[in-house]
């Protein structure tokens, strides 16, 4: 099933998500529906809070833009070990028509589990640690938003609101 997602301003993007105690049929169910919806979207990542669970679960595939990406679920993950800097252009389901250059550490190494319960751990360069960084703040509640200059997010904001004024009257015109 494809599930709405969740774009700012909606709370539950900038709350801090729960970890997840018991894989059980409800969060394989929620699995199954995040990668439906990442691909769908199409997106090469997607955090459990942009459906509207504040759980610790992500989803990514980095083949869209590498080929030896892979479909990776990882519940619970954990940052290790980080290493290097770079800064690189990225964008966010949940945040619509914002792209920025962000700095990120250029390598990590992250710990969770996988969706059977298993223990995984994954060494990520490049493209993949970008994707793996993002999703992780998005469990911790931090957007795009919360990793640009004040001005830009200013800017940002200000489009928004106006964007929104914009539906509401269209809405009311064709009402
Ligand atoms: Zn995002």
């Amino acid at each position: 099933m494809i599930l709405d997602i969740k774009k700012y301003p909606d709370p539950v993007l900038t709350k801090k998500a729960k970890k997840i105690k018991n894989i059980d049929q409800e969060i394989q169910k929620l699995i199954d529906d995040m990668i439906e919806t990442m691909y769908a979207a199409p997106g090469v990542g997607l955090a459990a809070p942009q459906v509207g669970h504040s759980l610790r679960l992500a989803v990514f595939d980095s083949s869209v833009k590498e080929e030896e990406g892979l479909l990776t679920v990882m519940i619970n993950p954990e940052i290790i070990e980080k290493n290097g800097e770079i800064i690189m252009k990225e964008g966010c389901l949940s945040v619509p028509g914002l792209e920025a250059e962000i700095k990120r550490s250029e390598q990590v190494k992250v710990i969770g589990l996988d969706r059977n319960g298993h223990t995984v751990t994954i060494e990520a360069t490049g493209f993949l640690a970008r994707v793996i960084q993002h999703e992780i703040d998005h469990l911790e509640g931090i957007l795009l938003l919360d990793r640009i200059s004040l001005l830009k997010r200013n800017i940002y904001k200000r489009r928004f609101v106006k964007k929104q004024r914009e539906e509401a009257k269209e809405q009311a015109a064709q009402e």
